[in-house]
Parts: C-alpha cells; structure tokens; sequence
C-alpha cells in the first residue's frame, strides 16, 4: 500500500517564456510569472522577464552550458517533482517552446509518473521568433513550402539524416548550431546542397543585441568566425533568407513589364 502524501500534489507549469522580448509571452505566461511563488528556469529567458515575478518569489536556476551542466536533467525533473509533491505550484520556465528542442517532454512524463498535474504553456519559439524579427518568412509561395526545425549540437550530427530537408523550396532551421556551423555546411554540402545557397544566422533575436548576419552555405563558417557569433543564435538555410534579393529581383520585373 502507497503511503498517503502529507499534503495534496501541487502542479507542475511546463511555460513557454519566447525568444527574449517580454511583449511575445503569452498572456496566460505572464500571468502566471506575475503571481508566481517559485520559478524554475533556464538561462535562455531574458532578464526582463525574470524581472515580472513578484519579489517574493523564489527563483531558482538550472541553466545549462554546451560545455558544463550545472544540473543534470534528471536533477531537474527530481526537483519539479519534489517540489509539486510538497503542495507547491512550481512555473518551469523555458526559454522559446517547452516542446521545441526545450526538454519539456522528459520533464512532463517525469510529473505523470510521479502522479503530479503538469499543464503546458506554448512559446514563441526561437525559429518563428527570429524570422518575425529578421521579417524573413520560413515558408514563401514563391521560394519555400517545407520547412523543418533540426538540432546541431554535435551529439547525433553525423547520425543525423538531413537529405531532402534542405534545397530548393526548403527551409532548414537550425538550433543550437554554432558550435558546429562548420560541420553543418560541410555536410550539407556533401549531400548536394549548393554551396551559394543563402544562410542567415540571427543572433540575440527579439532582443536589443538582435544581429542578422548573411552568407552562402560555404561562407557560413567564415560567418560566424568573423562576427564572433555567441549564442543564443539560430541558423537558417534556404532561398528566404535572400528575400530582399529576391524583392529586387520582382522590383525589376515589374519596372521591366511597365
Ligand atoms: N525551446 C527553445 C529552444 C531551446 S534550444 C525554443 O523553442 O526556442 C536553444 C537554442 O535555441 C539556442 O542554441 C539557439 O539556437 C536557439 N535560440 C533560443 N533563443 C534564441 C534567440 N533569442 N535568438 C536566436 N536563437 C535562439
């Protein structure tokens, strides 16, 4: 027989906190930052949005570095769990979607397990935030109708069968991908990509520190080793990324036809 809880199961808030500027939380996010008792959250939310939780609540950091893990996932799931078991409404604070590339996964199946409530609050993830941001638009009738999110990080690179989600008609958008933007266009390359291909990489998105940088596919190593791009930035490959050059271009037509 299971013991009974001293105290009801609290809940588990699995939120979506965007790319950076606090205006793309959802309102439900806000809400719940602005009456929150204990938040726990990454080092991808923005400062700012931080700042919206009442002073008494207790924050508390799990972020995470390509190098150093300061918690191990499981850690994190154990914490959310202890603290719902304790009658305490916990907010999991994600920076984007908690379902984009954000680990919400493991941490809802970790609540259910634990038979602790877990509700989830959608983002603004980084992919649709920097395209608003960078007005570069991932699906176009005239230049893309596919468009696929992909994790660069180096684990799983080389097991990862990209073919058919980049070219002609596609988007690429790719996350967590500077480390490793060198081994990305070599790949792409490999697998019959044009090396002119446009690239963008979008640094900072939504935030005052946005960058938008341009290149080919073969120049986007050069890209980011010469503009020093930090993280958090994201990369996107395809023929929407020249959508001024492609605005030109109709700007002529059009002169042409008149
Ligand atoms: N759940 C998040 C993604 C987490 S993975 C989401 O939905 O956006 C972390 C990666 O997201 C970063 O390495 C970067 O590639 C991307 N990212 C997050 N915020 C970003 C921002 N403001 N600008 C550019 N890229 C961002």
């Amino acid at each position: 027989m299971s013991s009974t809880p001293l105290s009801q199961p609290g809940k588990v808030w699995l939120v979506g906190a965007g790319p950076g500027d606090p205006d793309l939380l959802t309102l439900r996010a806000a809400r719940l930052i602005m009456r929150a008792s204990l938040i726990v959250h990454d080092g991808l939310v923005d400062p700012a949005i931080l700042a919206m939780a009442p002073p008494s609540a207790r924050m508390i950091s799990v972020a995470k570095h390509r190098a150093r893990h300061t918690m191990q996932q499981g850690e994190i799931n154990a914490l959310l769990v202890r603290e719902a078991l304790a009658g305490r409404e916990v907010i999991r604070l994600k920076g984007g979607d908690p379902f984009i590339f954000g680990r919400g996964g493991e941490e809802a199946e970790a609540c259910r397990a634990a038979g602790v409530p877990v509700e989830v609050v959608p983002g603004i993830s980084a992919a649709i935030g920097a395209a608003a941001a960078a007005q570069m638009p991932l699906t176009h009738r005239n230049a893309a109708s596919v468009v696929s999110f992909v994790a660069g990080q180096c684990k799983g690179l080389s097991d990862q069968n990209w073919a058919g989600l980049a070219g002609v008609g596609r988007t690429l958008v790719i996350y967590m991908g500077v480390a490793t933007a060198e081994a990305i266009a070599e790949k792409l390359i490999a697998d019959g990509l044009s090396p002119e291909m446009p690239v963008a990489v979008v640094e900072n998105a939504t935030r005052p520190a946005m960058r938008v940088l341009r290149a080919s596919l073969a120049g986007l190593p050069d890209l980011v080793a010469t503009a020093k791009v930090k993280s958090p930035a994201i990369i996107i490959i395809g023929e929407v990324c020249a959508a001024p050059e492609l605005e030109t271009l109709r700007a002529l037509a059009l002169e042409a036809q008149a």
